[in-house]
């Protein structure tokens, strides 16, 4: 029996730990702590984190660039230490940095990756990876002149020449702009579509929200949260409202103390509530009854910002 047969999960991850030893008079860095994380096949994945939360660290363990000091993992069932061989193959891993040779053209880097992975020239992809990516028409010409949302995309091509059913992209949009970034979400969803597990970190909250189904938050190399996206967000149970009111507000009404009342200016008042207990109806009336008109009403769900500030208790 095949290990890769009987998971459910594209990576699964046991108690690692990395510690980065001392260097000069820097002390040891203890970059991830006891992380468990099982990451379902098929799935998008977002490991979302501010800077220096350990997600590189784990990245790159994945990929054999970096070694682990505690624990265990496995990509598609192989073990990265046991199987190392099948579990790289199992992988392609987009870095955070791009170290583009200026000098090769698209095409070319994409054989001499394929070679590496010692994929047949028979059932090299590259034409077709290349139009998937849209760099067809810059197949031939040299890196130095792609803009940096193109090397991302090439980057993203050049993990997937040995069609590795799990592809990794370590913050695949830092420092690309706005239009570029939903060009390769696009193209990231598309192949996730035709089957390719996708694991991403980010530290923009947004991107995790707009592109996974599942998302776990790395906090100072430890896990704190790791769930469906819809079920992170319905835990917070937060909602905040917002309104304008037709005179001053003197003396906030008593009955709305148990909604963190914040006056934002003299007509101003912004409440919070958990939909679960109370509806926005229900604060209306209560503002209504104690004498006030109301002007404008404005309500905001809860996000990933308020939920990671929550969970990582930085408010
Ligand atoms: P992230 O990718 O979430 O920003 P990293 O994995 O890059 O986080 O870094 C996690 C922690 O490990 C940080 O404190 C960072 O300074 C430290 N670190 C990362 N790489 C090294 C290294 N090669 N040597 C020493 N410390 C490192
Ligand atoms: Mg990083």
């Amino acid at each position: 029996m095949t290990m890769e047969e009987d998971t459910p999960y594209a990576v699964e991850i046991k108690s690692l730990g990395k510690t980065y030893p001392a260097s000069g008079k820097r002390p040891p860095v203890e970059a991830l702590k006891n992380v468990d994380l099982a990451i379902p096949k098929g799935s998008m994945f977002a490991l979302l984190g501010p800077n220096g939360a350990g997600k590189s660290t784990l990245i790159n363990i994945l990929g054999g660039l970096a070694r682990k000091t505690a624990g265990a993992a496995r990509i598609w069932g192989y073990c990265i230490d046991a199987q190392a061989r099948q579990s790289k193959a199992s992988i392609g891993i987009v870095p955070q940095e791009l170290n583009l040779d200026a000098f090769f053209k698209p095409r070319k880097l994409l054989e001499l990756q394929a070679g590496l992975y010692g994929v047949p020239e028979s059932e090299r992809r590259t034409g077709e990876l290349l139009k998937a990516v849209g760099l067809s028409a810059q197949a031939d010409a040299y890196a130095r002149s792609l803009s940096g949302g193109m090397r991302r995309r090439l980057m993203v091509a050049k993990a997937m020449v040995h069609d590795p059913p799990v592809l990794v992209l370590d913050e695949p949009t830092a420092g690309v702009d706005v239009e570029l970034r939903h060009a390769l979400w696009d193209h990231v969803r598309a192949l996730n579509k035709r089957g390719t597990t996708v694991l991403l970190t980010t530290h923009y909250l947004e991107e995790a929200e707009e592109l996974c189904d599942r998302i776990a938050i790395l906090h100072k190399g430890q896990v704190v949260a790791n769930e469906e996206k819809t079920t992170l967000l319905r835990r917070l149970d937060s909602k905040e409202i917002t309104l304008t009111l037709d005179r001053d507000i003197w003396q906030v009404p008593e009955a709305l103390d148990a909604f963190a009342p914040q006056r934002l200016g003299p007509r101003t008042l912004r409440l919070r509530y958990a939909p679960s207990k109370a509806t926005s109806g229900q604060l209306l009336d209560i503002v209504r009854e104690a004498g006030y008109g109301l002007i404008e009403v404005s309500t905001r769900e809860a996000d990933l910002e308020d939920i990671f500030l929550k969970l990582t208790g930085t408010d």
